[in-house]
């Protein structure tokens, strides 16, 4: 075991085989499930100015005050690592002219970085595929991204999720819902945590999803944030459920479930899966409305983390090796003629669409064999000197443990049967 400075840093990991093949999976089912809903792609930069991300995610924000990677390049510029996906797609909405001009419906995969504390399913450099479908405020749209988002779960192969659906109301009613809190909790100061204190000095909203059971109980007792909102607030939320109910995607309204960030208005959500343990979302969305350079961009997504979509796949028993795509054949050669002349079946077959390998460095045919096996192929190949004289092949069906000898032309035509199929492809 590799140990010191060949490790990765501290909650941050090589993404290899045989895992791979489950990150292939999820990308690949994404990718057709977005194509399905006309979502394009966009690969923003993973490095941004810092105030592209204090600006739209709010200057207090947790993840913007305490979990950036922010530092100072060699030209005095400050630049943070992106700690998510939203706040550098809408600055290229921006840069790019606005909706309009792109049409707004975009999804991202690819790594995020956060410098938290790492634990199991809470990583440093982690992994978030997402959507912003831009424009709104609209109901329908915010339905529309619910329902992408369990049509991709169920793409996947994840079941037994559960969306717990809120609102964060309109802007205006910020103020209201601040001081009906304040108001509810403030004469049980003392019975709360000490985090939930200071957060009821500095954003009340988050006294709602503390986790400890005394402040749970408390935040129990009062009215839901609703109580403090505004009609058409409340009206947005029923037509939402109104609508997620009409296509038939079940969701439960939990109204002490907030997202934390500034631009969120709205619709928020988030996708619960009891595999995941403490860190038990494995997604979550809303409605946002976000400052670009002097212009309001409102919009909808999502993100999900792909290493815990992986954890609730893999809890269900799915195993990386069921989306293994192993070499379809393997060439088996001895003698120096019938290496040469065998170099070139391989790219022949290769570039006829089948995957196949062949040892490069004068092994032994027992090596050969064994480095076979190893690929787990379904058919070897063995044309020696003596084969190479008779114009002829040896081929092994390694499955059904036959073999025979053919000719080049009969080679040729049976190779394409041998690919392995994978499931979800
Ligand atoms: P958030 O923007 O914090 O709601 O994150 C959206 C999703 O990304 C979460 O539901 C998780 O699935 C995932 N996620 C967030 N932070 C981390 C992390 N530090 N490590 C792994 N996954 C994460």
């Amino acid at each position: 075991m590799a140990t010191g400075n060949l490790q990765p840093l501290q909650g941050m990991a090589d993404l290899a085989p045989p895992e791979i093949a489950l990150w292939h999976h999820v990308e690949e089912a994404s990718r057709r499930v977005f194509r399905l809903y006309g979502f394009e792609e966009v690969r923003t930069p993973i490095l941004e100015r810092t105030a592209v991300f204090s600006r739209a995610l709010g200057e207090g924000a947790e993840v913007v005050q305490k979990e950036m990677y922010t530092f100072e390049d060699r030209g005095g510029r400050q630049l943070s690592m992106r700690p998510e996906g939203t706040a550098g797609v809408i600055r290229y909405v921006g840069a790019a002219g606005g909706p309009e001009q792109i049409g707004g419906r975009l999804y991202y995969i690819g790594p995020m970085f956060r410098c938290e504390r790492p634990q199991a399913g809470r990583k440093r450099q982690f992994h978030q595929l997402g959507v912003e479908s831009i424009g709104g405020p609209s109901p329908a749209a915010d339905a529309e991204c619910i329902a992408l988002q369990m049509h991709l779960l169920a793409a996947i192969g994840i079941e037994g999720c559960t969306i717990h659906l809120n609102t964060r109301g309109l802007p205006e009613d910020r103020p209201a819902v601040r001081a009906g809190l304040v108001e509810g909790l403030a004469p049980h100061r003392e019975a709360l945590c000490e985090d939930c204190r200071r957060r009821l000095e500095e954003h009340p909203l988050r006294v709602l999803d503390c986790k400890k059971e005394s402040c749970r109980a408390l935040v129990g007792t009062l009215p839901p944030v609703t109580a403090f909102m505004s009609e058409a607030s409340r009206t947005y939320l029923v037509e939402v459920e109104r609508l997620l109910v009409k296509m038939e995607i079940p969701v439960v309204v939990n109204p002490t479930l907030v997202r934390g960030l500034d631009y969120y208005m709205h619709t928020v959500w988030e996708v619960t899966h009891d595999a995941l343990g403490a860190q038990d979302a494995l997604a979550g969305g809303g409605r946002y409305r976000i400052d670009m350079e002097g212009r309001a961009c409102d919009g909808v997504g999502f993100a999900m983390g792909i290493e815990r979509l992986l954890m609730a796949l893999q809890s269900t028993g799915v195993r990386a090796d069921q989306f293994a795509q192993p070499l379809a054949a393997w060439i088996v050669t001895a003698g120096a003629s019938a290496a040469e002349e065998n170099l070139l079946l391989l790219q022949t077959l290769r570039q006829r669409g089948v995957s196949c390998g062949m040892d490069l460095s004068g092994r032994s045919v027992k090596a050969q064999m064994r480095a076979a096996h190893r690929a787990g192929v379904s058919r070897v190949i063995l044309r020696g000197d003596d084969e190479l004289a008779r114009g002829l092949f040896v081929l092994k069906d390694m499955q059904a443990g036959t073999q025979e000898e053919i000719a080049l032309p009969e080679l040729l035509a049976r190779a394409p049967s041998w690919m392995i199929t994978v499931p979800g492809t």
